[in-house]
C-alpha cells in the first residue's frame, strides 16, 4: 500500500516546531509494509489543506494528515478535508455529550462554544478515539479515496497511530498482508563516509535486495539496511545475510548495531577484561567523561577524570613535566601520552585517555590548526598516541574529539 502523509501547522512551516509526526507516520507504516511515497507540510490554510491532501489522494488514494483538529480557529483540517469529499459535517451528539462531561469532570466550567466543533464528522467518517484528549481522530473512506485525520500533539497522535490507524491498515490491505519493511543498523567510526562507500560498494550488489543507506552523524557514520515489503521471517533473514557480508568488510571500524553507545561498547570491553579507566581532558572539558557517566552503571569501570585545561594543571594534577611543555607544546602526542599516564597513576587505573587539542575558534597556527586533537591512550600493555584533525565549528571539533577519544580506547583494546 503507497500512501502520502500531510502535516499541517503554520509553527511547521516557520521551523518553530520540528514534524515529528511526519517522521513517526512513516515508521509506523513502514513497519506493516506500507510506503510513504510524499510528505507534504502546509500551513494552517483551509485551500493549503484542501490541495495538499486532494494531492496525495490523486496519486495514491490513501492520504494520513495529522494537525489542525484543535478547538481554535486555526483549527480547519476537518472542515478542508469533508471539502474535498464533499461531505458536510454533521454533529455527533453523543460525542458532544461526553465533551461537556469531560469538562465537569475536570472543574474546567462549562465547556467553550468552540469544543463544539471537535464533535463535528464529515458525513460517512468513523471518528477514532482519542482517550489522550479531546480532539478525535477521523477516518473518512469513499471512491474518493481514504483520508485519516489525526491530532497534531504529538503523544495523541502516537496512540491514535497505533491504537487505531495501524490495525485498520493491517486489516484493510489483505493482498500485503503481515509485509513489513524493516531495518537495522550497524554504526561505524573513525572512517569517512566516501571511504567507507569505497570499501563496501562491491556488497551493494550481493545484499540486494536489501538496500543500503549512508548516515553520516558528527559521531560517525551508520549503515541503514532496509528489507522492503517482505514477510517478517523472509526480511530478518535477508537482514541477517547482508548484516553478515558486511560486518567482515566493515571491521574493527563497526562497534555496534542499532542504538548502542560507544561508551558502553568500551565499558563492556573494560568489563570482560576486569579493568577500569579515568579520563584526562583537556579541549572536551569534560564531554568524554560526561558520555561514559551517561551509561547506567558506568561506576564499577570509571573511576574518574580530571579536566585539566591549562598548562599549570597539567603539571601540577597530572605530572606532565614543565619542561616537556616547554618543548613540545600542549597540543602534542607526548604531552597526551603524559597526561595519559598521570591519570593512571592518580586514579590508579589500567586504562587512561587523554585528550589534549584546539577547538578554536582562536589559536590555531599554521603548524597546529584549529580542529588539530592529540589523544594517548594508556594501556597495561603500553602507550599509544595519534593525532586527528577534524572539521567545523567549537562545538561540532569538541563532540567529535570525545567520541574520537572513546574510540581510540576502543581500538585499543580491541588490540587493533
Ligand atoms: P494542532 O493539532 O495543530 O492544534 O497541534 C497541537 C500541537 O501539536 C501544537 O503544539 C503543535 O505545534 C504540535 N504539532 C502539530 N503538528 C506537529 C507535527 N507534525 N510534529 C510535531 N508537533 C506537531
Ligand atoms: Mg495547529
Amino acid at each position: 500500500m503507497d500512501l502520502e502523509v500531510v502535516t499541517v501547522g503554520t509553527e511547521l512551516l516557520l521551523g518553530f516546531t520540528l514534524d515529528s509526526n511526519a517522521a513517526e507516520v512513516s515508521q509506523a507504516m513502514a513497519s506493516i509494509g506500507a510506503v510513504v511515497t510524499r510528505r507534504a507540510t502546509v500551513g494552517d490554510d483551509r485551500a493549503a489543506i484542501r490541495a495538499a491532501v486532494a494531492d496525495g489522494l490523486n496519486r495514491t488514494g490513501f492520504v494520513i494528515v495529522t494537525g489542525g483538529l484543535g478547538p481554535t480557529r486555526d483549527d480547519v483540517t476537518k472542515h478542508a478535508v469533508a471539502d474535498v469529499f464533499d461531505a458536510p459535517l454533521d454533529l455527533d451528539a453523543s460525542y458532544l455529550e461526553k465533551l461537556e462531561r469531560r469538562f465537569e469532570q475536570l472543574r474546567r466550567g462549562p465547556m467553550p462554544e468552540s469544543n463544539r466543533t471537535q464533535a463535528l464528522v464529515p458525513r460517512g467518517g468513523t471518528m477514532l478515539r482519542n482517550p489522550k484528549g479531546t480532539a478525535p481522530g477521523l477516518w473518512l473512506e469513499s471512491d474518493r479515496g481514504t483520508a485519516v485525520m489525526l491530532p497534531g500533539v504529538p503523544h495523541e497522535m502516537r496512540w491514535l497511530l497505533e491504537h487505531e490507524v495501524v490495525p485498520r491498515c493491517r486489516e484493510r490491505d489483505q493482498t500485503r498482508q503481515g509485509s513489513v519493511t524493516r531495518s537495522r543498523t550497524l554504526r561505524t567510526t573513525g572512517i569517512a563516509e566516501s571511504k567507507l562507500a569505497v570499501e563496501i560498494a562491491a556488497l551493494e550488489e550481493r545484499i540486494a535486495p536489501v538496500t543500503l543507506a549512508y548516515l553520516p552523524t558528527l559521531l560517525g557514520v551508520d549503515l541503514r539496511l532496509t528489507a522492503w515489503q517482505l514477510d517478517s521471517d523472509a526480511a530478518d533473514d535477508a537482514l541477517e545475510r547482508a548484516v553478515q557480508l558486511l560486518r567482515p568488510v566493515l571491521g574493527v571500524n563497526t562497534y555496534g548495531e542499532g542504538a548502542v553507545d560507544l561508551a558502553a561498547v568500551i565499558l563492556d570491553s573494560l568489563r570482560r577484561a576486569g579493568i577500569r579507566i579515568a579520563v584526562a581532558e583537556s579541549c572536551t572539558g569534560g564531554l568524554v567523561g560526561a558520555r561514559i557517566t551517561d551509561v547506567p552503571g558506568a561506576s564499577d569501570r570509571f573511576a574518574g577524570g580530571v579536566i585539566s585545561y591549562d598548562n599549570e594543571s597539567k603539571t601540577r594534577d597530572l605530572d606532565v613535566a614543565e619542561s616537556l611543555l616547554d618543548e613540545v607544546g600542549a597540543v602534542s602526542e607526548p604531552v597526551a601520552q603524559a597526561m595519559a599516564d598521570g591519570v593512571c597513576r592518580r586514579f590508579r587505573t589500567e586504562v587512561g585517555i587523554a585528550v589534549t587539542g584546539i577547538a578554536g575558534p582562536e589559536g590555531g597556527t599554521e603548524e597546529k590548526p584549529v580542529g588539530t586533537v592529540c589523544f594517548g591512550v594508556r594501556l597495561p600493555s603500553g602507550c599509544r598516541t595519534l593525532t586527528r584533525w577534524f572539521p567545523g565549528g567549537r562545538s561540532e571539533v569538541r563532540a567529535r574529539a570525545a567520541q574520537a577519544a572513546l574510540d581510540a580506547v576502543r581500538r585499543a583494546l580491541d588490540g587493533e
